[in-house]
């Protein structure tokens, strides 16, 4: 086991080397008391592969082979485990690499030959403890570990960020000879996304196909929902190009699951408009655990400008061939951060087209009221890089960024999204 400690933190020195142990916070998050003010300007990045360094998988058996560890199974990032003494355990969770936005992504299987407590501490390369952890017995139903389990270690300042994290964390689990699964976020991997889509095309206006290949070769799929024989109007809907970002990928969910519902605001909605989603932009990421990045080793939100990634071009190709048929009329990507928060294109740049996204942002809020509402506006079209200026600037369609908050209450998420579709319906059905 010794040998295996040093090896890990070899390998984690040398990462952090290369970049002369950076800190990653390049998108500083500006913030105040009375809500959070979202990231700045994106700085322009080349989006060329970078490399990535992928886990070691497999299982780690310590205290004399009587307790286990495990990151064999898809969504996981665990690349190293120390036995302390005392039933303590200490676990490091590096990134794929560096520099990257501080998400750290965790997730591992515990159990022992006899029922015992024990405690682990968790770690991070270049991070803070961001993600309050969740617990599962079957590796699907996840809840967030009680808070008597939960110590925070070194406490952070502030409300919003990671310098409002912990330094890290120390839970107390008690396990037995059945695994127990502890993960940053729900585990929503390509299959289980998979299992949605397959659910979905259950129904008659739902086909779901595949649109190209990851960079590590998964299958991209997409679902479209046509009811509609005569009008070509269409909306552009993607989430997870972030894999940790399954707060918006559940908010997303809702919001698809409404306009393919059975309400008459949804059926009148879909004889007059196509709905088109990748629901899981970043699959590779998403099954490696990825912290942000796609298997080139790129934030590929960074991407829709120079397109150097497959995942985007993939995309960037169905649009452009739907595009000779289909006006697109709206264009959201969802994505999770520390709030709930809008990152829409400010109307200066978009004129009247643009406006029916700031009043979708009312009707919204007016309907699910929360602390603040958060709306961060750009007012830059050049360079594209982010999809919603992509989706604006190539195809003319009123686009967002819609952020959900990291904690935000998993049933709140349900009713936004159900309600952000109610909304937007309603609007396009006006115009
Ligand atoms: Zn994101």
């Amino acid at each position: 086991m010794h040998i295996k400690r040093l090896i890990l933190i070899g390998i984690w020195c040398s990462m952090t080397l290369a970049t002369s142990c950076k800190k990653t916070t390049e998108t500083a998050e500006a913030e105040e008391k009375t809500g959070y003010q979202g990231q700045g300007k994106s700085p322009v990045v080349p989006t060329v592969d970078r490399p990535v360094q992928k886990q070691w998988r497999g299982v780690w058996a310590l205290n004399d082979s009587t307790v286990y560890f495990s990151n064999q199974f898809d969504g996981a990032r665990l690349n190293g485990v120390a036995y302390d003494g005392n039933d303590h355990y200490t676990i490091w969770v590096t990134a794929e690499n560096t520099p990257i936005n501080v998400s750290p992504w965790y997730a591992f299987q515990v159990w022992s030959k006899e029922p015992r407590d024990i405690t682990v501490q968790l770690s991070y390369q270049d991070s803070r403890s961001r993600y309050y952890p969740k617990i599962s017995t079957d590796g699907r139903n996840f809840t967030p570990l009680d808070s008597t389990q939960f110590k925070a270690i070194n406490p952070g300042e502030g409300e919003f960020g990671i310098q409002a994290a912990p330094e890290s964390a120390e839970i107390t689990l008690s396990i037995n000879e059945k695994p127990t699964w502890i993960s940053a976020q729900e585990l929503y991997t390509s299959s289980v996304v998979q299992e949605w889509v397959d659910s979905l095309g259950q129904k008659p206006f739902v086909q779901h196909y595949p649109i190209g290949l990851s960079k590590e070769k998964r299958t991209m799929h997409l679902i479209e929902i046509n009811e509609n024989t005569e009008t070509q109007k269409a909306l552009m809907i993607i989430s997870r190009q972030h894999p940790p970002e399954v707060t918006g990928f559940l908010a997303m969910k809702s919001f698809i699951e409404t306009i393919a519902g059975d309400s008459d605001l949804a059926q009148a909605f879909r004889k007059e408009h196509t709905i088109f989603v990748v629901p899981l932009m970043n699959p590779d990421g998403a099954d490696n655990g990825h912290w942000r990045h796609n298997m080139g080793g790129i934030d590929l939100n960074r991407d829709w400008q120079n397109f150097n990634q497959p995942e985007t071009r993939n995309v960037r190709d169905f649009l452009v061939e739907k595009d000779k048929t289909y006006d697109f009329v709206f264009g959201a990507d969802f994505h999770s951060t520390w709030d709930d928060i809008y990152y829409p294109i400010d109307t200066t740049v978009t004129g009247k087209k643009g406006k029916i996204i700031f009043d979708w942002i009312a009707n919204i809020s007016k309907r699910l009221p929360q602390k603040k509402t958060n709306i961060s506006a750009s007012d830059e079209l050049d360079p594209t890089m982010v999809s919603s200026k992509y989706f604006y600037v190539n195809h003319g369609m009123p686009a967002i960024v819609f952020e959900l908050g990291d904690n935000t209450s998993r049933p709140f998420l349900k009713e936004k999204g159900k309600v952000a579709a109610e909304e937007i319906m309603k609007l396009l059905m006006e115009q």
